[in-house]
């Protein structure tokens, strides 16, 4: 099939990829100049694991192409995809002017018989919004569906080729003929039986928002657990192993943390607790989920100025992981955003880390941060390293390495990502999400510690990686006594 697709961020990029090695001949159009000449040049303006692999092999097999010009990429369509942003307003309702400027354009030159299909995440009625944008522009009636995405970044590649089901919103027998006709090869190619869900578009808007707002509750619920469970002298950990082993709960999404999670939950949550006060109805529990959602973004602020009594003045703080989550380079909705800005208001001098999120921060703080390639540097002469997303390079961080590098022992570990045993045994203060922290009254004298054996103690290019001979074995290294937990 003939197939557009509007808008070469997370959602269109990953679309407009797997259309392509499926054999359909995809355009993706953006308007950004900058982010198309870069994809032409087969460079990608996100990361995203695997999409690179997954686009050179579409433009190699012919089937995938990029552009600014959406109204000559429309014409030559069946099928048109909008997958650009719906970000909140400031009325906490959805934006929806990225996708009607988007549609406009499209109804200028789609051909007759094309069908428009929205992939964007939007407020129940829009499908029939869009309709009518476009059928008063181009004066006739076109065929507009709904096709929610369900994709998480960092895992979209699988997500997509593996979705738990395809849902598509349409009006008529044609274009549900038509969009299973597209999704046939992926169904009968996913791993996991996949079933297509044929309803009208305003269940299928209705069904995005519902799952999001679905799984924002499991997230904050687990969350308040945990802040519960710090209070009462509970461990968060112990407890969530204790839920979700539990089959009508599961373990997904349910894991308690410096933030909601997804970078899309809390623009989704707002835009459904708008819609009910448009209808005159409180969703109450979603806007519970929403002040909680707020509040969990203090609990690690709150830890480390409790730590320093509020005195962060020249203190040299680390901060791991920028990105709202591990595996992607999106920033939006990240708690490491909030906690910056608190640490730079107070006078620290913050230096930041993430394997992949540095660009995006840059364009947020500019010089008032200190960015680095490696996560050691970063570290170096530290007073606490505090670690906001949980990424694969951070887990195992081992106590004796960090401690080489810090000038004081003190983590807080944001995504309960670190070995909390290791640090139990360590000459740290270490303050994670819903456990009692483990706090330390005697620091090894800091020459007395060794550098670890095999260990790189730094990997950029200019100080390349180092490894020396001796490694201190845990059971041979002096332990301070620890104290009981306050
Ligand atoms: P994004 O901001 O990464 O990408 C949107 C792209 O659209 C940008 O590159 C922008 O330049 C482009 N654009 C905007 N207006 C345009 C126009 N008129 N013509 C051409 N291009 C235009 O957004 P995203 O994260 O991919 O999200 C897109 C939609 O999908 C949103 O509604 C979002 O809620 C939903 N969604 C996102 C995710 C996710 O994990 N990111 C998952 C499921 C659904």
């Amino acid at each position: 099939m003939k197939i557009t697709v509007v808008g070469t961020g997370y959602v269109g990029l990953v679309t407009g990829a797997i259309f392509a090695i499926q054999g359909n001949d995809v355009i993706c159009v953006d308007l950004d100049d900058a982010k198309i000449e870069d994809l032409k040049r087969g460079k990608l303006p996100i990361y995203e694991p695997g999409l690179e692999e997954m686009v050179e092999l579409g433009v190699n097999q012919g089937c995938l192409y990029f552009t600014t010009d959406l109204k000559a990429a429309a014409a030559e369509s069946e099928l048109v995809f909008i997958a650009v942003g719906t970000p909140q307003n400031e009325l906490g309702a959805a934006n929806l002017d990225d996708l009607i400027a988007a549609a406009e354009s499209v109804a200028d030159a789609i051909p007759k018989g094309a069908i428009v299909v929205i992939k964007s995440s939007v407020p129940v009625g829009t499908n029939a919004k869009i309709a009518k944008v476009i059928e008063d522009r181009s004066g006739r009636r076109v065929d507009v569906a709904n096709n929610p995405e369900f994709l998480k970044e960092g895992t979209a590649i699988d997500d997509c080729l593996n979705p738990d089901r395809i849902v598509l919103g349409v009006r008529n027998k044609r274009v549900g003929d038509v969009l299973q006709k597209l999704y046939a090869p992926l169904v009968a190619s996913a791993q996991r039986p996949c079933p297509v869900l044929v309803m009208d578009p305003e269940s299928a808007e209705m069904t995005k928002y519902a799952a999001n707002c679905m799984l924002a509750l499991k997230i904050s619920f687990i969350n308040e657990v945990a802040n519960l469970c710090e209070s009462l002298g509970a461990d968060v950990e112990r407890v969530r192993e204790g839920i979700s082993s539990d089959r009508r709960i599961g373990r997904e999404f349910f894991k308690p943390g410096a933030s909601s999670g997804e970078s899309c939950f809390p623009k989704d949550v707002r835009a459904l607790i708008s819609q009910a006060n448009a209808v005159g109805l409180e969703a109450k529990m979603l806007i519970a989920v929403d002040d909680a959602n707020e509040r969990q973004k203090q609990v690690v602020p709150r830890k480390v100025f409790g730590h320093f009594e509020g005195d962060l003045q020249g203190k040299r703080i680390a901060v791991w992981g920028l990105a709202f989550k591990p595996a992607t380079d999106d920033i939006r909705e990240a708690p490491a955003l909030t906690l910056i800005e608190q640490l730079i208001a107070s006078g620290a001098e913050v230096h930041v880390h993430d394997p992949e999120a540095i660009e995006n921060v840059r364009n947020v703080f500019g010089d008032a941060i200190v960015y680095h390639n490696d996560k050691y540097q970063a570290l170096k002469n530290s007073q606490a390293l505090i670690v906001m997303t949980d990424w694969q390079e951070y887990i195992g961080a081992d106590p004796s390495v960090l401690r080489w590098h810090m000038q004081d022992p003190v983590v807080f570990d944001g995504r309960n990502c670190l070995n909390r045993e290791w640090f139990e045994f360590s000459s740290f203060t270490y303050y994670s999400v819903g456990q009692a922290p483990v706090r330390f009254v005697r620091d090894w004298p800091k020459h007395s510690v060794q550098k670890p054996l095999g260990i790189p103690l730094t990997t950029t290019a200019e100080s390349p990686m180092t490894t020396v001979p001796e490694s201190p074995r845990t059971d041979q290294l002096n332990f301070p006594v620890l104290l009981p937990c306050a």
